[in-house]
């Protein structure tokens, strides 16, 4: 049997995608059975395994976009599509290595210098590079270019001072890559006169402090730098030029399918453990709902995929990725907790589709904030349609 055209498009599962597929899936289900990790709902916020990200990175799996002579696999964003969708849904502990992997190794091959790329990009496809993102401070998140720390010349590079936060993972990183001030503001030109710089987070006069999740689990942080001095060397890109490489990087940021499939796994086990007891129309049709709403989201997240691989820009439609796959995100969690009412009490699973529940709950509200809230990636929706 032939299969159509479209439903091939629809699973990404071309020839050499269906491989890769295949092959990612083994290697999971070998490194699970192995050493025996739990699979997490928004396990690329809060799964951080330095090992395994060293393991699937040995594997191959780890910067598929990057260019063989920089250490990576040299294949297309297809590719890296189709293995970051099988992380998600089976939840692996991904988040060491993630941010460096979606974010930094793309903005190092568009505006790094060859120097960057060479001590860097072979350290994130091997897995062992971990970056935060310092963008966001007090007073300057949806408006971002209200941000106030600035970076001025000094001796040796460049002297950084200002306060960042919600820099997730910047306890645990080796890096930041900060946007900061080069020049005053100009208020007809507020996103004019900023820079990106890579800092190091042992550098002198740079202090973490965490930030709580009301568990207590810690993921995001307060990151002070006074005084710090950056090297020129690790200037990233063209000074002045930071507002125009953050909002490219967006796309990279917004689109994937981290932004729908961040409850997959509590999605993926409820359903079978339903679907082993057996359930009633009404449940059957709910159940129906939530799988075709994932479907078309995938569809929409591959469509900007392919836009991404063809090297076009695509953060309009990422932003629409966005919205709609992190309200989905979050609706999953209720949708989910209904259909978990007539789970048998006594089930093997439901102690732990209980605590998967109980995660997903804490998180959920932060699935619409993380990369620009959903509100302001709806104007950024109209403006790409021409509306002013
Ligand atoms: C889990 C998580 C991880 C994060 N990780 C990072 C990170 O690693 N690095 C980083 O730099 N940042 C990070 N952030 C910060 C994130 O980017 C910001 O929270 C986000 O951009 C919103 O900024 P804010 O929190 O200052 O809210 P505000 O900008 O103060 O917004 C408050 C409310 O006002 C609404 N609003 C604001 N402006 C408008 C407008 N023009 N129109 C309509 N509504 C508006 C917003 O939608 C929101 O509901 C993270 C956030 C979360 C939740």
């Amino acid at each position: 049997m032939t299969i159509p055209a479209e439903f091939e498009a629809l699973c990404a599962n071309d020839a050499d995608l269906a491989t890769l597929r295949t092959a990612i899936r083994d290697f999971l289900a070998a490194d699970r059975a192995e050493f025996g990790w739990q699979p997490a709902v928004d396990c690329w916020l809060a799964a951080w395994d330095p090992d395994f990200s060293a393991r699937l990175a040995a594997a191959g799996f780890v910067g598929l976009t990057v260019p063989v002579e920089y250490g990576g696999r040299g294949l297309g964003h297809l590719h890296r599509y189709v293995v970051t969708e099988e992380l998600l849904a089976h939840g692996a502990p991904v988040a060491a290595h993630w941010i460096a992997d979606r974010q930094v190794a793309p903005a190092l091959l568009r505006y790094g210098n060859e120097e960057q790329r060479r001590r860097l990009l072979p350290r994130i496809a091997a897995g062992t590079l971990y970056s935060a993102i310092g963008m966001s401070e007090h007073g300057a998140g949806s408006d971002l270019a209200a941000a106030a720390t600035r970076a001025s010349r000094a001796e040796g590079g460049w002297r950084l001072d200002g306060t960042k936060v919600w820099t997730s993972g910047a306890h645990v990183a080796h890096q930041v890559v900060v946007l900061a001030r080069t020049s005053p503001v100009d208020p007809d030109h507020r996103h004019a006169g900023f820079s990106q710089f890579i800092v190091r987070t042992d550098a002198p006069g740079v202090t973490i402090s965490p930030i709580a999740l009301m568990n207590g689990e810690h993921h995001f942080n307060e990151v002070l730098f006074d005084g710090v001095i950056v090297p020129e060397a690790d200037v990233l890109g063209e000074v002045g030029d930071g507002w125009h490489q953050v909002t490219a990087e967006l796309g990279f940021e917004r689109s994937g399918p981290e932004r729908f499939l961040s409850t997959a796994r509590l999605i993926l086990e409820a359903v079978a453990a339903l679907g082993r007891q057996g359930v009633d129309e009404r449940t059957a049709a709910d159940v129906g709902d939530l799988v075709a709403r994932v479907v078309s989201l995938r569809q929409l997240s591959i469509s900007v995929a392919r836009e991404l691989s063809a090297g076009r820009d695509a953060n309009t439609r990422a932003a629409l990725v966005k919205d709609l796959g992190t309200r989905f995100e979050q609706e999953s969690v209720e949708v989910v907790a209904d259909l978990l009412e007539v789970l048998d009490e006594e089930a093997p699973e439901a102690v732990r589709l209980r605590e998967l529940l109980a995660v997903a709950r804490l998180h959920a509200p932060l699935f619409t904030l993380r990369g620009g809230t959903n509100e302001v990636l709806r104007g950024v929706v109209a403006r790409g349609l021409g509306v002013r």
